[in-house]
Order: structure tokens, then C-alpha cells, then sequence
């Protein structure tokens, strides 16, 4: 349907666990949606399920959704807290008449289901007080009732997969309010999505059925039914449903993989959806460009190669702070330290040639492990291997050369290679010892690269420290 009110999304989790990365990605998408349009985007907690509702599983979600960076306006709503409000509209509907109660037992309707399987009839249920008069009606506990229409069909207008058709015969008179009073899920939904004049509802297409039921509800309250997308499942790598056997499925476990917020999200927005060739994007352009045409209709598969890749793209691009808040984000992920003020002021210039190379968070800092340890610094054996005694007379050396050196990369190469040459060796061979006396380590970024991070005090005394 066409709509000119001013876009509402909402992202309504049932706080029973951690935030999935299919629950993410509805979020992320109703997030860019109203984003991009000047909207609102809400939450809803979906707790109505008392047993299975924990505060702990709701602050897990408005966690995850905080690391993925997705903002949402207001408070977040419980649904919970909106039951009696829901009894209300249950009540408004039995007034105009759109809605019965129903005074059948458990046991009534058990029976009526074994007659009909005996007799090969439809065994969903159709109450005896559909049509009864209400002078009839015991004083007994009742449940209310949708007073569902019987003929035609209801269809789902879906901006993704399309009209979806239900013959109204397959769609029995659901209950809206229990005999305790309580709602239903299906019709707190409904209620709460009008009152919190949600113009689209863009969800996983479990929810596909629950969308026919839902419009009826609609339709009874003469409310306006909002814009359905509901989007296919994501797959793990062997195009089957994503589930634990995959691996990692809680965002939060790929936060502790080291992929920045900022890469889940483009990563998460091309998981069903695309705008022509575009992989790698930021988020003014996501929010400019997503849009509901864009979803497609067959699940999309997670690819860990590709999540690498948009992964360290973000990296490459990243502000200097904005990617030392991300490692913030992931060492307090991973339960690590954080790192200390003189940690961050020796990182901080390691940064850009750092982050040109990295595709995840760890494996930054494995690169930038220099940066992060103090002398005097534990060498590692493989490295110590190349501090011999003439290595470390070149370290002397070096030491001495670099006191006055400006302290720029064709200097600081230029003075190692001369001293390398009058010892009859190249830079590659002088390297090996300048990387354990620099980081303790055989594998490092360029010595030059640490050198120029590490400045000229710290870099001298490292080098004084192996040099013989
Ligand atoms: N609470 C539902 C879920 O977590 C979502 C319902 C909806 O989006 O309408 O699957």
C-alpha cells in the first residue's frame, strides 16, 4: 500500500538470548530504512512470554544493537507493559462485534478436533459460540475470540515476496485475549504496531503467516495495515539454514572475531539486499540506497571470505579514532584489558600503516604488538636467532647514526642501508635484527613503518637494548 504518513520502523526482539546476526540484520535493515527517509526507527521488547523473557537476554540485545551502532528513537517498549491495553482493543472489537467470547474448554475443543480428523474434516477449530446469543452465555471463564471471516481469501501485500494469498478457510478464529486476561502474541503485535504508528514492518519471513492473521486483526479494528516486507532467512555456507553447526551466529561472537561495527554493517546490508554491483559502501551511502526493492526473495548465504574483505576495507578507511574506539569495543568484547594510555600514544601513529593491511581487529594488533609492549622488550626465539654479535655491533651502530637523523623514512633508510653496505650486507639482511630489537619478533610491519610510530627516544632505547 501507498502511504504519505511519515515512515515508523521497528525492530521487535523476544529477549530469550543474545541478539542473532538474523535478528541484526532486521534490525540494521528497519534501522537504514527509516534512516534514509527521515523516519523513526523503535524498539519493541517483545516480552510477553513470561517464562521465557529474562532482563538479562533484553540486555544482551539493546547491547548488540548499541556495538552495531544502530540508534533507536525513544524508549524501548515493553510490550509486557502493554497488556492491559491490549485487553482494551480486545474489548473494543468484541463491541463491535468483530470478535466473540468463547466459552469452550480445553477439553471441548480437544474432542472437536478427533471428530473432525475421524470424519477427514478441517481440524482447526470453529466455536459453537460464533453465533450464540449472548443471553446463552454461562458465567463461566471465556477467551476472546477473532470473529475471523469464513469466505476469500487474505492477502499479504508483501514488498518482497510479492502478494501472498490465504484462503480465509485456513485461518481459524484466533484468540486475542486469554481467559486470565492476557493477550496473545499475535494480537499484541497488532496493537502495538498501530499505537506505535509503525508504517513498515520489515522482518524475517517466519513471520510470513503470522502476517495474514495479522492483517485480519487489522481489518477488525479498521486500522491502516502497514507496509509488509519480510525478508528470507540467512544461510550458513553450505546453503542450508543458519544455525549453531555454522559456527559463530550471535553478533556478539563476531565482535570477539575482530570485525568492526562498521563492517558488519555493510556486510549485514548486502545479506539480502543489493543495489547493483556495490559491495563496499559506507553508511550514508546504505542509508541513501537501501531500499525495499532491493531485498531478494532467496536467503543469502554468510561468506566469511566476503565479511573478510568488506571487513578490511572499513579497517583501511577508518578514522584513526573511530577505529580506536572499535578496538576499544573488541578488547572489552574478548574480556581483554584495555589498552593503557601509553599503549594507545604508541599505536596511535602506527595506525595508518597499520590499518592499510589488516582485515579483522586481532589481526591489527598482532601487527601493531610493537606498539602495544614495553622495554624491556621479551624476545622471542625465533628472533633472537638473528641477533649475533654482528647484528647487534650494527644495532651499536645504528644507535649512534640515527642520535641526529631527521626523523623521516628516506633518512632512516638511507642510514641503515649505508651501515648495512659497509658490513657487506643488504636491508634485508639487517632487517631480521632490527625487528627483534624494535618488537621482539620475526614478523612485523616494516621496521621503517615502526621506527617512524615508535619516534626517535623509544626507537633509540630498543635498539641500545639488543645492541652489543
Ligand atoms: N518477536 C518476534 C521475533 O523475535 C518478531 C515479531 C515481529 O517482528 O513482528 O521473532
Amino acid at each position: 500500500m501507498t502511504d504519505s504518513r511519515p515512515v515508523v520502523t521497528r525492530f521487535a526482539p523476544s529477549p530469550t538470548g543474545y541478539l542473532h546476526i538474523g535478528g541484526a540484520r532486521t534490525a540494521l535493515f528497519n534501522w537504514l530504512y527509516a534512516r534514509g527517509r527521515n523516519g523513526r526507527f523503535l524498539l519493541r521488547i517483545e516480552d510477553t512470554d513470561r517464562a521465557r523473557s529474562t532482563p538479562e537476554a533484553t540486555a544482551a540485545i539493546l547491547k548488540g544493537l548499541e556495538w552495531l551502532g544502530l540508534d533507536w528513537d525513544g524508549e524501548p517498549v515493553s510490550q509486557f507493559e502493554g497488556r492491559a491495553r491490549h485487553a482494551e482493543v480486545a474489548r473494543a472489537m468484541l463491541a463491535n462485534g468483530t470478535a466473540y467470547k468463547c466459552f469452550s474448554t480445553a477439553e471441548e475443543i480437544e474432542a472437536f478436533r478427533d471428530a473432525a480428523k475421524a470424519e477427514g474434516r478441517s481440524t482447526l477449530f470453529l466455536s459453537p459460540w460464533r453465533d450464540a446469543d449472548p443471553a446463552t452465555h454461562p458465567d463461566a471463564p471465556f477467551v476472546i475470540r477473532l470473529r475471523a471471516p469464513r469466505d476469500g481469501q487474505t492477502v499479504v501485500r508483501d514488498a518482497v515476496q510479492g502478494d501472498v494469498t490465504f484462503g480465509n478457510d485456513q485461518l481459524d478464529d484466533m484468540i486475542l485475549l486469554r481467559s486470565d486476561g492476557t493477550p496473545t502474541y499475535m494480537h499484541a503485535v497488532v496493537v502495538d504496531d498501530h499505537d506505535m504508528g509503525v508504517t513498515h514492518v520489515i522482518r524475517g519471513d517466519d513471520h510470513l503467516t503470522n502476517a495474514a492473521r495479522q492483517i485480519q486483526i487489522y481489518q477488525a479494528m479498521g486500522w491502516d495495515v502497514p507496509v509488509f516486507a519480510h525478508i528470507p532467512l540467512i544461510h550458513g555456507e553450505d546453503g542450508k539454514k543458519l544455525s549453531k553447526r555454522h559456527g559463530a551466529v550471535g553478533l556478539h561472537e563476531f565482535a570477539a572475531m575482530g570485525y568492526p561495527a562498521a563492517a558488519m554493517r555493510n556486510y549485514l546490508a548486502r545479506l539480502g539486499w543489493s543495489h547493483g554491483d556495490d559491495e563496499l559502501f559506507d553508511d550514508d551511502q546504505a542509508r541513501a540506497w537501501f531500499d525495499l526493492p532491493g531485498i531478494g526473495k532467496a536467503p543469502a548465504r554468510l561468506d566469511f571470505k566476503k565479511l573478510e574483505h568488506v571487513s578490511g576495507w572499513h579497517i583501511a578507511r577508518m578514522e584513526d579514532d573511530a577505529l580506536m574506539a572499535e578496538i576499544a569495543a573488541y578488547l572489552a568484547e574478548t574480556g581483554a584489558p584495555a589498552l593503557t594510555e601509553t599503549q594507545k600514544a604508541r599505536l596511535a601513529p602506527a595506525l595508518p600503516a597499520l590499518k592499510a593491511k589488516a582485515k579483522t581487529l586481532p589481526a591489527l594488533l598482532e601487527q601493531g604488538h610493537f606498539a602495544l609492549v614495553s622495554r624491556p622488550l621479551a624476545v622471542e626465539d625465533k628472533a633472537a636467532a638473528a641477533l649475533d654479535t654482528v647484528s647487534r655491533s650494527i644495532l651499536a651502530e645504528l644507535t649512534a647514526a640515527l642520535q641526529h637523523a631527521s626523523w623521516d623514512r628516506d633518512d632512516l633508510e638511507a642510514a641503515a642501508k649505508q651501515i648495512g653496505l659497509s658490513h657487506g650486507l643488504g636491508l634485508g639482511k639487517i632487517a631480521a635484527p632490527l625487528r627483534a630489537a624494535l618488537a621482539g619478533r620475526s614478523s612485523t610491519p616494516s621496521v621503517f613503518d615502526m621506527m617512524l610510530a615508535l619516534g626517535r627516544e623509544e626507537t633509540l632505547a630498543r635498539l641500545q637494548d639488543q645492541a652489543g
